[in-house]
Order: C-alpha cells, then sequence, then structure tokens
C-alpha cells in the first residue's frame, strides 16, 4: 500500500471563464492530518469535489493510496462537504440507518455500525433524538458519523468548525485528532481559520487564487525562510543602540514589545553570539527573544 494517501497533480477546473482551481499539486501522506488553508474563494471546495468525483476536473490526475482507480479507491475515503444535510425528522440513527443502507449495509451489520460511530463521535446518548434538534456541532458530527460508516482510510472535511462556537470548535478539533491518532486515519481538512490549521494539522497545503502557494510540514513553514530577528531588551537603551547601530552584522528594524528593540540578524550571528558581543560591550542585556513566525506570517508571505 502506497504510503501517500492523496496525490493531486496538475489539477484544474474552471467555471466559465473563472479559474476556480489552476494546476493544483497536493500530497498527503498516510498518517497526516493535512490542513487545506486558504480565504473563502480560494477553490478548496472545488478542488475537493474534483478530488470526490463530484463533479468533473478539465485537467490533472488524483491518485488515492497510490490507485488512479478512482470509483475503486474512493471506497476508502470519508467526506463531509459543506454542512452536511439529514432528514430532520428522522432520529439521528435512523439518518445513518439510511445511509448504511445506500452503503449496502443491512440488518444487525447496519445497527452494529451506526451504534459504532454514533458512539464514536460522541452521540451515543442522543441517537435516539430527531436531527432537526441537532446544534450544528451535533449535526457536524453527525455528518462525520457518516463519513466513518464505510470504516474510511480518509476523511475529507470541508470546513468543520465553520459556524461553531468555541467549545464545538474545540469538540471537533479533539474528535479530529482523536480519528487520527487513536483510528489511524488520514484527515484532510479545510479550513479558512490559520489558528484552527495550526493547531490540527501537521501538514499544511496553503491555497490561493485556485493555486497552491506553499506546502509542507507545519514545524517546517514556521522555521522555514525565517528571518532571523530577535528581540533585545537592555536597561540603557542608548548605549543599547549605539552598540547596535555601530555594526554591519545586524539591522535594527524597529521598536518591539516591553520597550525592546527589533533587530535583524545578519548571515554569520545568531542570537549567542549577539548576547557575547553585548555582554563584552558592557551590556546590561536583560532580554534577548528570537522573533517566531505564526501560520498567520507565512500565509500572508505566501498570498501577497
Ligand atoms: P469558501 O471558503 O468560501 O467555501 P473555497 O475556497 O471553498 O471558498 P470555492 O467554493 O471552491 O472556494 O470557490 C472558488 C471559486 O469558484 C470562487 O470564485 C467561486 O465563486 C467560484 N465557484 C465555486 N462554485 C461555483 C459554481 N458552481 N459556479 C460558478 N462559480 C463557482
Amino acid at each position: 500500500m502506497s504510503d501517500v494517501a492523496l496525490e493531486v497533480r496538475s489539477l484544474s477546473r474552471t467555471y466559465g471563464k473563472r479559474a476556480a482551481v489552476a494546476d493544483l499539486d497536493l500530497t498527503v501522506r498516510v498518517g497526516d492530518v493535512y490542513g487545506f488553508l486558504g480565504p473563502n474563494g480560494a477553490g478548496k471546495t472545488t478542488a475537493m469535489r474534483c478530488i470526490l468525483g463530484l463533479i468533473r476536473r478539465d485537467a490533472g490526475t488524483v491518485r488515492l493510496f497510490g490507485q488512479a482507480d478512482l470509483v475503486a479507491a474512493r471506497r476508502h475515503v470519508g467526506a463531509i462537504i459543506e454542512t452536511p444535510s439529514f432528514h430532520g425528522w428522522l432520529t439521528g440513527h435512523a439518518n445513518l440507518m439510511l445511509a448504511a443502507a445506500y452503503a449496502g449495509l443491512t440488518g444487525t451489520a447496519a445497527r452494529d455500525e451506526v451504534t459504532r460511530v454514533l458512539a464514536r463521535v460522541g452521540l451515543a446518548e442522543r441517537g435516539t433524538d430527531r436531527a432537526g434538534t441537532y446544534s450544528l456541532g451535533m449535526k457536524q458530527r453527525l455528518g462525520i458519523a457518516r463519513a466513518l460508516l464505510g470504516r474510511p482510510k480518509l476523511l475529507m472535511l470541508d470546513e468543520p468548525t465553520n459556524g461553531l462556537d468555541p467549545r464545538g470548535m474545540r469538540e471537533m478539533r479533539e474528535l479530529i485528532r482523536s480519528l487520527a491518532l487513536h483510528d489511524g486515519i488520514t484527515v484532510f481538512v479545510s479550513s479558512h481559520l490559520l489558528a484552527e490549521v495550526q493547531a490540527i494539522g501537521n501538514r499544511v497545503g496553503i491555497i490561493q487564487g485556485g493555486r497552491l502557494r506553499a506546502e509542507g510540514k507545519v514545524a517546517e513553514l514556521l522555521s522555514g525562510s525565517a528571518e532571523r530577528i530577535v528581540e533585545v531588551g537592555a536597561s540603557d537603551a542608548a548605549a543599547l543602540g549605539a552598540v547596535l547601530e555601530g555594526r554591519d552584522d545586524l539591522e535594527v528594524v524597529g521598536a518591539g514589545s516591553h520597550g525592546r528593540t527589533r533587530v535583524r540578524l545578519g548571515d554569520g550571528l545568531d542570537a549567542a553570539a549577539l548576547n557575547r558581543v553585548l555582554v563584552q560591550a558592557g551590556i546590561a542585556v536583560e532580554a534577548l527573544v528570537p522573533e517566531t513566525r505564526s501560520l498567520e506570517d507565512v500565509f500572508l508571505e505566501v498570498t501577497t
């Protein structure tokens, strides 16, 4: 079995003259929680629909678990695209029994499977309530339960926290993490929320204007081409300024937090070396704090 769960190459889809997805490449490895990040209208839903075969693609290839035969391979994929819809007058359990029947499960096998997935998403107690009475968070979880019916190896979730309150968002994040960790399911989750993706994804693809702008491990993107900026605090700011201004292996780039000075380090200088320089120059260094990049910084860098 391939260790790549999803491989997309040169995927394109236009609506009329508008390119919703253009020449998109994605690689999702088995075991990833892959955050598919992009602003509204970036092309996330369109790309996911193409991958799932819900709409046709104009160009490009898609492989699932190494297979180009997508009809067969999609059996290993569970998905929620946009808000899942259910029959409001039927119970959560009955809705899932219907879905199980569509999936070819009947009788005890269907009942057992429905009981299992309801419990898995934390809805065991509420399965006998009508789906119409569910909160949005519960509907999303019921959607995940439905997607879990075929025991997928890959779950594709389109903005699963959209519209949820903070508690619902946290529950959804925890459920996604747990499905990856305990059930070994590879997860592809789209979001326009950076914090969200940073919190749950180990790898990220950033899409804008239908094109992939960056892809990689979150940790690597965060360190990546990071500008090396440190904030330096000293009791005598004027003396610090004089020492810093006199050097050509760094650049003072403005004021930092807590009255500190922001310094961009040149190639030959790291924070420890700068500290030595300052101490030798008689500066009482109170703080030397490397600035870390957030995914937001990376996002802004690659999308502007
Ligand atoms: P959102 O976060 O708002 O759901 P998205 O990243 O999922 O956005 P898409 O829904 O894929 O983006 O939309 C990409 C582009 O394609 C947008 O410009 C959108 O207006 C356009 N688009 C999407 N669906 C259609 C359609 N059925 N007909 C015409 N244009 C469409």
